[in-house]
């Protein structure tokens, strides 16, 4: 049994999941199939109906949702329920403006021909999903193509089952008809079957670049058509001219939350030198107000990494950096022994090319600095990096911000507050942080046939 739901806090195993089947595999592609077909002569209207009771049923049952969260994966309790309430406003965003989305597009200018682009659905969508958002990453994929008519088959992270559990509860709740949504408790390897099978008809994954990599290529091989949502090491930029103290309060935000698990997370902080003491000063000293503990706790400010083999991963990143030449500038790199996956803050400096883990990411709360002298050496130092998927820059002059902003290589860029996701905005990456994009109108068109007819 792969699917375990065991609490990060304390090591304790909650329950095991049996795997799926060959033919739990074969039922979910059959009514899937099903869906399908059955949806094409469905309105928008009435799925739009069916998303909103969806929404509805998560935020009724904020603390309900919330704690398999917490419990699976060690988020604080009011992150959980930040998460739950989040991902209500996803189904909504796609309830009001998903057909809006869909509308047809008409080409009138053309001399003797009149044509038009209308959006159809094109068949079941293989998602698979992490760890660190159980319920938005899937609603993020499940609200638009449900919208359009695709049906969904999820592969969840091995260790948020009850996570997985309560989505597909709450679909059922909310009255979806059967084969619109299935999880399925699959390996790597059953992920790959379902790929090449002829229902499905898109892959869309959110992870490591690793697991991109792999799953990408299935989709390649069989040709369909894919998005990679994958992961980053986001800059944080302090101009010369920040609000140094608003920058340290985004900064904190920015690294800290979900216990620093979050793919736009800012992971490298470029300072330019008249900020760079002061700032590392008040990074520093709000890492050292942080309280490990129960996540469950409302005294607990930083929660306890997602697993045990995540802690191990951190430490071992954390002790090759230092012996490839990065200094430590706050903190205590000594894991934290016991059952738990808790990690102190850490504040480095000095993670050169060169140093084996320049340019990987730090999935916890290891904060890398920078200084930079001008502003042409904060864009070659953001944009030296394999990844880009987001960052953040301060400064007190908007359109300098602007300009900057242009040049760094993401799909995103926040300015004077952290980076974050909103349904109304398209989410996504550039480099080995991934293609495609999620949300807004933008992640509903993903997966359509945008036909053409012509007269
Ligand atoms: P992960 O190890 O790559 O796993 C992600 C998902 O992929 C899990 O469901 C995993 O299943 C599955 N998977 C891994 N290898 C696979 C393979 N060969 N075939 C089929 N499925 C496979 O990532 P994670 O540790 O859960 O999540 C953290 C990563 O996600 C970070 O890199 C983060 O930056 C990234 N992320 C990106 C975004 C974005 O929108 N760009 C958002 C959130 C997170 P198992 O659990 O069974 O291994």
């Amino acid at each position: 049994m792969a699917y375990k739901a065991i609490n990060p806090y304390n090591g304790e195993l909650i329950k095991e999941f049996p795997s799926a089947t060959k033919q739990d595999v074969e039922h979910a592609l059959a009514t899937a199939d099903q869906y399908y077909h059955a949806a094409k002569t469905q309105s928008y209207d009435e799925r739009a109906h069916q998303l909103q009771k969806l929404a509805t049923e998560f935020r009724q049952n904020i603390d309900q949702y919330a704690k398999p969260l917490t419990t699976n994966m060690g988020k604080l309790f009011s992150e959980a329920q930040g998460e739950v309430e989040k991902n209500a406003a996803f189904a909504e965003y796609y309830v009001k403006h998903g057909a809006e989305a869909l509308q047809n597009i008409s080409y009138n200018d053309v001399p003797d021909k009149t044509a038009y682009v209308e959006f159809n659905s094109i068949g079941a969508i293989m998602t698979v999903e992490p760890w660190n958002f159980p319920y938005t990453q899937v609603m993020r994929v499940f609200a638009p193509n449900f919208i359009i008519g695709n049906p969904v088959i999820l592969k969840h992270a091995s260790i948020v089952p009850e996570c997985a559990m309560a989505f597909a509860n709450a679909v059922e709740k909310a009255g979806i008809p059967a084969g619109a949504f299935t999880n399925l408790f699959v390996d790597h390897d059953q992920v790959e079957q379902i790929i090449a099978d002829h229902r499905i008809q898109g892959v869309a994954l959110t992870g490591s670049a690793g697991a991109g990599n792999q799953v990408a290529a299935q989709a390649g091989k069989y040709l369909k058509k894919s998005t990679m949502e994958l992961g980053g090491t986001d800059v944080f930029i302090v101009l010369d001219d920040a609000d140094l103290e608003a920058a340290i309060k985004g900064a904190v935000t920015a690294r800290l939350k979900n216990a620093g698990q979050v793919c736009t997370a800012a992971k490298r902080f470029i300072v330019q030198s008249n900020h760079y003491a002061d700032f590392i000063a008040g990074l520093s000293t709000a890492f050292a107000q942080q309280k490990l503990g129960d996540p469950l706790a409302a005294e607990t400010t930083l929660a306890p990494l997602s697993s045990k083999k995540a802690q191990q991963k951190l430490q071992k990143q954390v002790q090759d950096a230092i012996a490839g030449g990065a200094k430590l500038l706050w903190g205590d790199p000594t894991p934290i022994e016991g059952p738990g996956a808790q990690f102190s803050p850490l504040i480095f400096a000095g993670i050169q090319p060169g140093n084996p883990l320049f340019d990987q990411e730090f999935f916890g709360p290891v904060a890398q600095v920078y200084q930079a002298n001008d502003d042409a050496e904060v864009i070659k130092l953001a944009n030296n990096s394999n990844f880009g998927l987001g960052g953040a820059i301060y400064s007190a002059d908007l359109e300098r911000a602007k300009r900057l902003a242009s040049q760094i290589e993401t799909g995103q860029i926040a300015l004077n507050q952290p980076l974050n996701s909103y349904p109304d905005f398209p989410f996504g990456g550039v480099k080995q942080s991934g293609y495609g994009r999620e949300l807004s109108d933008f992640g509903i068109r993903e997966f359509v046939n945008a036909k053409l007819i012509l007269y």
